[in-house]
Parts: C-alpha cells; structure tokens; sequence
C-alpha cells in the first residue's frame, strides 16, 4: 500500500519590522486609504488652539503644548475610529459638537495644571 503524501500547507507568518516612527504632525497627514483614528486628538488640537490664542498668560512654546496636549488626551475618552479617505473632517464636526464641552473643560484644567507646572527650559 502506497501512502499519499498529504500536502503541507505551510504557513509563513511574516514578520514586518514596524517602526513607530513619531508623528510630528499627525493632523496635517493626509490618509491615503483606511486609517485608525482618534478623533480626540484632532478635537483637543483645535480647541487647544483656541484658548492658547484667548489667553496671553499661558507660555506657547512647543513643549508647554504638547504637555497641555498629553494632559488634555490623558483626561478626555479616546475616540477611535476607522475611517476612509474624505469621511474625516464630516465626522470630526460631528464629534467635536458632541464632545467640545468636555474637552473645552479639560484643555482649561490642562492649560491651568501646565502653567503653574511648566517643564520648559
Ligand atoms: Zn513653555
């Protein structure tokens, strides 16, 4: 009796290096196809904008920023989505008209925190 050699079905589990490569401006990427996205950033960017322009007395170099970014995101719901091309800005205005109190109270409590806490040199 002959055995049949069965097939082997081989799978190859390859392995892509992906490198987490820092996003300097991650809101001015344009996404070419489907992207994973939190919202909050976008929405927490915008209305940080706001208020830094609204006040004179919170120092706006890049590092105090980004702490009231971190500290802002760190306090606020991520809101994740996966989106295609060209749905992003509709669906940003929905969620920010939703979600501008929170942040707008979260950034204020950020910029307040940052400022008597400045890590700047
Ligand atoms: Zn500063």
């Amino acid at each position: 009796m002959a055995k049949k050699s069965g097939k082997k079905t081989v799978k190859k589990i390859m392995k892509k290096a992906v490198k987490n490569k820092p996003a300097k401006s991650a809101a001015s990427a344009v996404p070419r196809e489907i992207v994973l996205k939190n919202y909050m950033e976008d929405i927490v960017k915008r209305n940080l904008d706001d208020q830094l322009q609204a006040r004179s007395d919170i120092c706006g170099c890049s590092r105090c920023r980004m702490d009231i970014f971190a500290y802002s995101l760190n306090h606020l719901p991520p809101k994740y989505v996966v989106s295609g091309k060209g749905h992003i800005f509709t669906k940003l205005q929905e969620m920010e008209m939703q979600f501008n109190a929170d942040v707008t109270r979260e950034v204020y409590k950020a910029v307040e925190f940052i400022r008597t806490h400045k890590r700047h040199e």
